[in-house]
């Protein structure tokens, strides 16, 4: 078996992290090293290593971390933000969890680096 990720033991409660939500399907946590005023990292509790591998099985939860995304960002009141999903390490895929970055409170660039 694949050693745990740092997702996984975040979500174990094995390693500390800034938890801001947490339900069912997902964690919300502050990302360590923040690229915008606002950063945080959707994080399913089910491990898929990145969205290049995701199954049709794994549609459902694929739409609910957009819609985890879309509640956070209303209940922070946050009309524009910018979702991130590093898929591969050329991509700057770090950590192989499947992860949404959220960004969001300065201006966005296109296209993005
Ligand atoms: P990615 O490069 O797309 O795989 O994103 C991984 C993200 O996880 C990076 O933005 C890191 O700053 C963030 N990160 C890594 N370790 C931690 C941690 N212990 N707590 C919070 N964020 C982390």
């Amino acid at each position: 078996m694949d050693e745990k990720t740092i997702f996984e033991k975040i979500i174990a409660g094995e390693v500390a992290a800034e938890v801001l939500l947490e339900n069912e399907v997902a964690i919300i946590i502050r990302d360590i090293n923040p690229q915008a005023p606002i950063h945080v990292l959707i994080i399913p509790k089910k491990k898929i290593s990145r969205v290049g591998e995701a199954t049709s099985e794994d549609g459902n939860l694929l739409g609910e971390l957009l819609l985890v995304a879309k509640d956070f960002a209303n209940a922070n009141n946050l009309p524009s933000f910018r979702l991130v999903i590093n898929s591969g390490r050329q991509a700057g895929e770090t950590v192989p969890h499947l992860h949404i970055h959220l960004l969001s409170g300065r201006p966005m660039a296109w296209p993005p680096g």
